[in-house]
């Protein structure tokens, strides 16, 4: 690790990115090379780096695969995943063939409505703060949708009102949530203005102080469900099926294993949500919540054997993705993407990620029923366990092959290797 000399960069963000790169450079410690691999990381891409984010200094570039087999809703579909993770595209192609006897992924939405809270504090009687709330509904509606009108020339607009009275630790608050269909965007900033327009109203007809204004990620309003089915031959037996219900069950028991076999989830969830330009921390914060809504966190998936003895996979979790707005219509890569997809509308896409979501979570419960996970994940951590020794060119396939015919996936080992082809012998 470099020691740097200072945090202090005067007037850094308003150099522009290849002279904050230098700055970098001379307080870092960073040698030329080092420079140059940052510059060239983000060829032709510094513009954008420097809109999207502040004090921009180069970008990195991440792996987008395609996964290929899915039919959702009786549509083939090619589905760019964007992801560092080897194993992961693979696992989805792999899942996705094993169901397309049987139609693919069946999905549903709820519809793309979002809310916004609004915090309400130094009442003396929430509860009246909350009724007198209730009274103003429609001003609150006109106020909201006066805020977006390119939002409802679309269709959207404000729709509903959700008024909560919750205990803390200082006491009763009100909380008013404002429930806004916001159709193609995933709509953060929609409502964020809406809540902030309407927060100083609130505030004149209760009397109450009004803190936060911002919407919720656990968008529980705006879920995305799929259903598939294996059929048990494409299993690989009724033991496989077995063994991978008993893995399901013990996911939906034990938060120790369902942090992971969500995460499985989340490997193509968050890698299609990255790969279309939309928010991954969003979306991730809104499946845990919701994970989490019995009172404990459990799977997010439920799984089930069928009349025929079939296994029957279901995913339902908040989906707030957009086509408008964030990075999805700004980074040509994302604009791609969604050409791939062939996607109109956000509630598509929607149904897309939720589909990779599930035949992510068959891929991996049948490789930890069956092999484990490491054997899919040999090949392609051999490659990445050579590269981190410093094989070039031919180097990498050739240690690579040798830690795989080991079946010892070791960075010591991979560097005897290396030296070993170094010296010819
Ligand atoms: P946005 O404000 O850029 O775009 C949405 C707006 O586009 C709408 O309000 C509407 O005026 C307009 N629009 C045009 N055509 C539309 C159509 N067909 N459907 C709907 N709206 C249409 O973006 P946004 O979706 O409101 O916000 C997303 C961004 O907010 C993301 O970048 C996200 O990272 C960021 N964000 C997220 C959080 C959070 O998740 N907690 C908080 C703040 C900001």
């Amino acid at each position: 690790m470099s020691d740097v000399t200072s945090s202090r960069i005067e007037g850094f963000h308003k150099m522009d990115p290849a002279a904050r790169l230098q700055a970098v450079a001379r307080q870092a410690g960073l040698d030329n090379e080092a420079v140059a691999g940052l510059a060239d990381a983000a060829s032709g891409q510094i513009d954008l780096a420097d809109r999207l984010v502040e004090n921009a200094i180069t970008s990195m570039a991440i792996p987008v695969g395609i996964a290929t087999n899915m039919t959702v809703d009786g549509r083939d579909v090619l589905v760019p995943m964007a992801t560092e993770e080897s194993s992961v595209i693979a696992a989805v192609c792999n899942s996705a063939k094993r169901c397309r006897a049987t139609g693919g992924f069946k999905t549903s939405t709820s519809g793309p409505v979002m809310a916004a809270q609004i915090q309400l504090l130094d009442a003396s009687d929430p509860e009246n703060v909350r009724l007198k709330v209730l009274e103003r509904y429609d001003e609150i509606k006109a106020i909201c949708d006066e805020t977006d009108p390119l939002l409802l020339k679309f269709g959207g607009g404000f729709r509903e009102l959700d008024i909560r009275v919750i205990d803390s630790a200082e006491g009763p608050m009100t909380i008013v949530h404002i429930v806004v269909d916001t159709r193609d965007a995933m709509g953060a900033n929609a409502v964020n203005s809406m809540a902030e327009a309407l927060a100083p109203k609130l505030e004149e007809w209760t009397g109450a102080r009004s803190l936060l204004r911002i919407l919720t990620n656990l968008a529980d309003r705006r879920v995305a469900r799929v259903r598939a089915v294996w059929p048990v031959e494409e299993i690989g037996g009724e033991q496989v099926r077995d063994d991978m219900l008993s893995a399901y069950y013990f996911a939906d028991s034990d938060p120790y294993r369902a942090a992971t076999h969500n995460k499985g989830i989340m490997n193509g969830i968050s890698a299609v949500v990255l790969a279309t330009g939309n928010d991954t921390r969003a979306i991730e914060a809104g499946a845990h919540a919701f994970a989490a809504k019995d009172g404990w966190y459990r799977s997010m998936s439920r799984w089930e054997k069928d009349a025929d003895g079939n296994l029957v996979g279901i995913l339902e979790m908040p989906m707030a993705v957009g086509l408008i707005g964030g990075a999805t219509k700004i980074h040509p890569t994302a604009q791609a993407n969604l050409k791939i997809l062939g996607v109109k509308t956000a509630d598509e896409l929607a149904r897309i990620i939720v589909s990779v979501g599930l035949a992510q979570n068959f891929g991996a419960m049948r490789a930890l029923a069956t092999t484990g996970i490491q054997k899919g994940h040999m090949a392609l951590h051999a490659q990445n366990v050579a590269l981190m020794v410093g094989a070039t060119g031919d180097e990498i396939d050739k240690v690579a092959a040798e830690l795989k015919a080991l079946g010892k996936v070791r960075q010591d080992i991979a560097e005897e290797i290396l030296a070993r082809l170094r010296s010819g012998a």
